[in-house]
């Protein structure tokens, strides 16, 4: 069902619908280009499309604040949400779809109420990183005593499974009540609604949803994904490229003295010039591997035995470049020929991650890079949170913290326009949330762009240049306390 394009008016309907001035209004089928059957127009404050980590995440910060409780509020999600609220895994194993949240991102997970709900025994806290140059060898450390970036216990990130979080959302909000969940319904057209003798709903987004249900929103929200639905109904460009790399994950199984102890818990990102590989801690002896490289050379990674997958990660941590080369070339028998080439290389041990032992069965999988930012977060009666916003290479493990950052920006937007009796979706009061967020998220998407481009090269005179920079941070407490604290979400605001 295609929306009837129509320029977006300013106009502000003061007062709020709320759970006992909600009426349903039949609808004329004005606001659609073609014709089904006439359905009950449903009215609220907040519609939300999307029940990913951003969307979830907003409905349980309006819910769990008094002032935003009373506003009628509801989801709509493509997917059942049953496989998220039933997800469980034994200790030995884990979700392959994990990011490290910022203690800043946490902090804001516990003011709503939903940390709690997260099954911490599946959570790493890591303390320290290493990064360094897969050409040239030059590295830096991150360890918690510098920058004062650390929270309770010297943590700088948390690795967590996303399910975990969504699961734990759900929890949160089956806890606070007052959500519509539409959930396995997908939104099939958005239009606007009319200006009929009891209200007058012609700026208003209407929600046609493929169960058959229409949603008049004072606000809509997108937390739709990079494909945003919703950012398409506002007309919002969303410009970018991609990488031509895709992030391969799996969760492995790591040996070695120390690794499941709290000193082991570090995260080590090395860059190649095809792009970064991390290891990044879970609990006990387990890790999650992201690998940015070509769609080819991922393609050749998956088709390998356990085994020849196994060495090869191995390999992206201890050999050169051109033994990497070597071995994507082979299309088998990698793990006999990184055994012989591991005994014949110097490495220092102890600047590498330990020795991987295994791969879960089934987890290995990969995901196209892009990065994308929308033109704005903001329309009339229309916000955009998370990944509808903005997507960015996963190098800097940002985006789900970006998300939520979002949230916490748009929530508090929303409680600010009902404590001073202003209309949530009117596009004058949802700047203070664009303001604060857009500059911010462009900046730090900057600097990952940057990253990967000045990595993605081996051109002698850019890898000179990159590790003489990399070294001089390295040796300065200060400049590596600076970008500690960026990466922990409790960086100094640039602007
Ligand atoms: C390999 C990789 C590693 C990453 N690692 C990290 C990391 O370490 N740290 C970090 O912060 N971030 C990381 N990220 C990014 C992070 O995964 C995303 O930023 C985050 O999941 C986005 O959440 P979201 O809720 O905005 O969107 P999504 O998770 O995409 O949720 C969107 C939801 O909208 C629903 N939807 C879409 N269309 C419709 C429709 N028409 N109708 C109804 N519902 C709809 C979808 O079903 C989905 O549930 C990584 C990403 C990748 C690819």
């Amino acid at each position: 069902m295609k929306p009837i394009a129509r320029s977006i008016r300013t106009r502000q309907l003061g007062g709020y619908v709320c759970h006992s001035c909600t009426r349903n209004l039949r609808r004329s089928r004005r606001g659609y280009a073609t014709t089904s059957q006439p359905s009950t127009l449903e009215i609220y404050d907040v519609v939300c499309v999307g029940g990913g980590p951003a969307g979830l995440s907003l409905l349980a910060a309006l819910r769990a604040n008094p002032i935003t409780s009373p506003l009628k509020v509801a989801l709509i999600e493509s997917q059942s949400l049953d496989p998220t609220r039933k997800f469980s895994l034994p200790s030995t194993q884990y979700s392959n779809r994990c990011s490290s949240l910022t203690p800043k991102s946490v902090g804001f997970l516990q003011d709503i109420g939903a940390w709690e709900h997260v099954k911490r025994e599946r959570v790493c806290g890591y303390k320290g990183m290493r990064v360094w140059d897969g050409v040239s060898g030059a590295s830096i450390d991150f360890s918690p005593e510098i920058g004062g970036a650390a929270t309770e216990g010297g943590v700088v990130a948390y690795m967590n499974e996303n399910l975990n979080l969504t699961r734990a959302l759900l929890g949160r909000l089956d806890e606070l009540g007052g959500v519509e969940v539409l959930e396995g319904e997908k939104v099939t057209g958005i239009g606007f609604g009319n200006d009929t003798s009891t209200a007058d709903l012609s700026s208003w987004p209407v929600v046609k949803t493929s169960g058959g249900r229409e949603l008049a929103a004072r606000l809509l929200v997108g937390a739709d994904g990079g494909n945003s639905p919703v950012r398409t109904f506002a007309g919002i460009d969303s410009r970018g490229w991609d990488y031509g790399r895709v992030g391969v994950v799996a969760t492995l199984q790591m040996e070695g003295e120390g690794w499941g102890c709290e000193e082991g818990k570090i995260a080590y990102q090395r860059f190649l010039p095809t792009g970064p590989v991390a290891c990044l801690p879970l609990p006990g002896k387990f890790c999650t591997l992201v690998w940015s490289t070509t769609p080819d050379l991922a393609a050749k990674l998956k088709a390998l035995s356990a085994e020849d997958f196994v060495s090869m990660v191995n390999a992206a941590f201890r050999l050169s470049v051109t033994d990497l080369k070597y071995l994507h070339d082979l299309p088998s028998g990698q793990e006999e020929e990184v055994s012989w080439r591991e005994n014949h290389t110097p490495f220092e041990r102890e600047h590498v991650p330990m020795k991987v032992v295994g791969v879960q069965e089934g987890s290995i999988a990969s995901f196209p890079l892009k990065l994308r930012h929308a033109d704005s977060y903001i329309g009339q009666r229309v916000a955009l949170v998370g990944d509808a916003a903005h997507t960015v290479h996963p190098l800097a493990g940002q985006g789900l913290n970006q998300g939520q950052g979002d949230v916490e920006s748009l929530a508090n937007t929303i409680a600010y326009s009902v404590e001073h009796g202003m209309d949530i979706g009117v596009r004058m009061n949802l700047e203070r949330y664009e303001s604060e967020r857009y500059a911010q998220n462009n900046m730090l998407m900057g600097v990952v762009d940057k990253l990967h481009k000045l990595y993605a090269t081996e051109n002698q005179l850019v890898v000179g240049v990159r590790s003489l920079g990399l070294r001089a941070v390295n040796s300065l407490d200060s400049v590596k306390g600076f970008f500690m604290r960026q990466a922990s979400g409790r960086g100094e605001k640039f602007l």
